[in-house]
């Protein structure tokens, strides 16, 4: 299937319209003219894990980037991060799409796993009769589809980081970002380093993580299979929940601002007393 990001966009547009919305920002750091458009879609659609998505568009064009939660259900902090973007995000230049709850079947039993790990089942399969397998080609297909410059997976760890972390490519940690790829691209390298001088010294500070490459994630297909950069945060689940919603979405808008969207954000909503 070869949709470019316009063709798709026009689809939706055309064949979904009833699921389209407008949204005005009137707030003041809004002026006249640079409107954030969103489109609510679902994927899946009709089948049990259908899931709501949200396209972002600003006026001008841009960079273009997917921004995923949900994928495991228990990691709450990566779907109220996304709710809070989706709710309070205005969007000046490019694109930004985003799925709080990607695995919404898990999300709603607040569970890691329905039948088995989601994250193991990329890169999926329409005919499999373990709806992890269906939701994984349809979320591929979306990603081949767009064609992103950028996907940042948010996820929650129950292990705290600590310097033993640094030779363990085999685990994930909280508070880490993850590359199966090494040497670490330099977009990485700067967003951590940039993320962390909004965050507090000590537990918070996020550190780039390998995690070795395995070929039934969905991490590892993007990178392999599209070519596309793709990073996943891991905050750990030992924080408060306050502080995590907080470090996911540091996480995400840095990136966002890392690959050139423009776009304001309430500052109080990042902001560690
Ligand atoms: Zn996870």
């Amino acid at each position: 299937m070869k949709f470019t990001t316009k063709t798709f966009i026009a689809f939706l547009f055309l064949f979904i319209s009833q699921s389209v919305f407008c949204y005005s920002d009137t707030s003041s750091v809004n002026e006249p003219g640079q409107y954030t458009f969103i489109r609510q879609d679902y994927f899946g659609l009709n089948d049990e894990y259908e899931t709501p998505y949200y396209i972002f568009k600003g006026k001008k064009n841009g960079p273009v980037m997917i921004l995923d939660g949900g994928i495991h259900g228990d990691e709450i902090a990566s779907y109220m991060a996304c709710d809070s973007i989706v709710k309070y995000l205005n969007l000046y230049s490019g694109t930004l799409i985003v799925i709080p709850r990607t695995n919404i079947i898990a999300c709603n039993q607040n569970t890691r796993q329905v039948n088995f790990d989601f994250n193991h089942a990329f890169p999926g399969d329409i005919t499999a009769d373990l709806f992890e397998y269906r939701l994984a080609y349809e979320l591929m297909w979306i990603v081949d589809s767009v064609k992103p410059d950028l996907i940042i997976n948010l996820h929650e760890a129950r292990t705290k980081w600590s310097p033993k972390a640094l030779t363990d490519p085999e685990k994930a940690y909280g508070q880490i970002v993850i590359s199966c790829l090494q040497p670490f691209e330099e977009l990485l390298v700067r967003s951590v380093d940039n993320m962390n001088k909004r965050i507090p010294e000590g537990d918070y500070q996020f550190h780039t993580h390998y995690y070795s490459y395995r070929d039934h994630s969905s991490l590892d297909n993007f990178v392999s299979k599209f070519n596309i950069k793709s990073y996943t945060v891991e905050t750990y689940r030992g924080f408060d929940i306050d502080a995590r919603v907080k470090l996911q979405l540091i996480a995400a808008l840095q990136f966002m601002e890392e690959i050139g969207l423009e776009f304001s954000f309430p500052a109080h909503l990042t902001a560690f007393q």
